[in-house]
């Protein structure tokens, strides 16, 4: 006897999404592609494995991210390389390389794909995790960051997410940041007893995070904080201005919270969140906005940019709890029973599914009774009945599972029928 070998798992914090989920992945995938499509956003698809240098530029050495989250090995030609934790500098880095920002000065990109990061795994959380997202290159007009804004809501009403709180905030530009950063520390550094240990460290390196730290002391400590609007340069508060009142023309709703910031380092001026109550804790299903240093620290041209990415999974759960399924196609069983009916539908099946229509059917040819349960289980719209009699006849029984009404069809007739 030899013993039963053991079983795989599955690597932790990541998940298998089986046929039935994946309905519901395409159905979005479908929908960011047309929505995005109606806006001039083109698909790009770019490796999932970068240089480590590409991230530790672009998405900055201080971040959690690339100190602690990251996949990254040396490979057997001795290069540090890193599975992607996030979109943005891989399309940057892909817009530079491959000259396109030459024939296009604007460039929309949008993508879609996996994403490494070792987190603590959570629902709606996982090591490796499906992004959506856009990047508008090459723009620095405020219309476009509430175009870029209308996008991402116009995309969840259409794949039926309802009840989304749109969020937006300016944290200003290199010239006027340093000063509302000096603020904030002051502010800090007077009740640093209440901070968590995370918003300690970034005390000195990334004080604006601790704004949208989730800890209820640190939530505290902020609350009285100084606010960016006080710090706004003229450009940056006139950036704003324009960004609300384009946003105001499409009718797009929002309300302003300032202490929203994103946790990368070459975000400026607009940050946004979609946020939702349906979630629990983890409530951001997308989140973006401008980084106008970030063609340039990639070693491109002094261009602007501003994007957003979404969280899949996130999405696929808000789905599901409101009761969404995959659409179904439309499914045709054949129920042969016994093995000459077999032999004579197999090229009527064969035809079926050569013209486009999803056929199931028992191998096997057990018992009516059977089959038919497992054609309500398919939750198929017609099951076509053949059996010795039908065979004599040259005919075969066509139920329609919703009406349950049954007429006779021809056998050469059957692909007709359906098409
Ligand atoms: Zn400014
Ligand atoms: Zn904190």
């Amino acid at each position: 006897m030899c013993a039963k070998a053991s079983k795989i798992r599955v690597v932790k914090g990541m998940v298998d999404i089986m046929p039935e989920t994946a309905k519901l992945w395409h159905e979005v995938e479908a929908t960011a592609e047309r929505i995005f499509g109606t806006y001039g956003y083109g698909e790009i698809r770019t490796p999932i494995v970068e240089r480590l240098e590409l991230f530790r530029r672009g998405v900055g050495e201080n971040t959690s991210v690339v100190q602690k989250e990251m996949y990254s090995f040396v490979d057997q030609g001795d290069e540090s390389l890193a599975l992607r934790p996030e979109g943005t500098a891989s399309v940057v880095r892909a817009h530079i390389d491959t000259g396109a920002y030459v024939s296009n000065p604007v460039a929309r990109y949008y993508y879609s794909g996996p994403m490494f990061r070792r987190e603590r795994p959570q629902k709606g959380r996982q090591r490796q995790f499906y992004q959506i997202g856009c990047e508008l290159l090459g723009v620095d007009n405020p219309v476009a960051d509430a175009e870029v804004i209308a996008m991402v809501t116009h995309f969840f009403e259409e794949v039926g997410v309802s009840g989304l709180t749109t969020e937006i905030n300016s944290i200003g530009c290199s010239g006027c940041r340093p000063d509302f950063n000096a603020a904030l520390i002051d502010h800090l550094n007077s009740c640093k007893s209440e901070l968590c240990d995370d918003c300690l460290k970034r005390l000195d390196k990334n004080p604006m995070r601790i704004l949208d730290c989730k800890y209820e002391s640190c939530r505290k400590a902020v609350e009285s904080a100084p606010s960016f609007p006080d710090y706004w340069c003229e450009e940056c508060s006139d950036h704003f201005t324009k960004l609300c009142e384009a946003l105001d023309l499409m009718e797009i709703k929002y309300t302003k919270n300032h202490k929203i910031v994103r946790g990368l380092d070459y975000y400026n001026r607009t940050a946004f969140e979609i946020t939702t109550q349906n979630l629990g804790a983890q409530n951001a299903v997308a989140a973006g906005g401008r980084y106008d240093g970030l063609v340039k620290e990639l070693g491109g041209p002094d261009i602007p940019g501003i994007g957003f990415a979404l969280g899949v999974e996130r999405l696929i759960l808000l789905l599901q709890a409101s009761g969404r399924e995959g659409k179904s196609d439309d499914v045709i069983f054949f129920a042969a029973i016994g093995e000459n009916a077999r032999n004579a539908v197999l090229p009527i099946i064969q035809a079926l599914r050569k013209d486009g229509i999803r056929v199931e059917w028992d191998y096997a040819a057990k018992s009516l009774k059977a089959q038919m349960r497992r054609a309500d289980k398919l939750g198929a719209g017609s099951v076509v009945i053949v059996g010795d009699d039908e065979i004599s006849k040259g005919m075969a029984v066509v139920r329609n599972m919703r009406s349950k009404e049954q007429s006779e069809v021809k056998l050469r007739d059957l692909p007709m029928h359906f098409v």
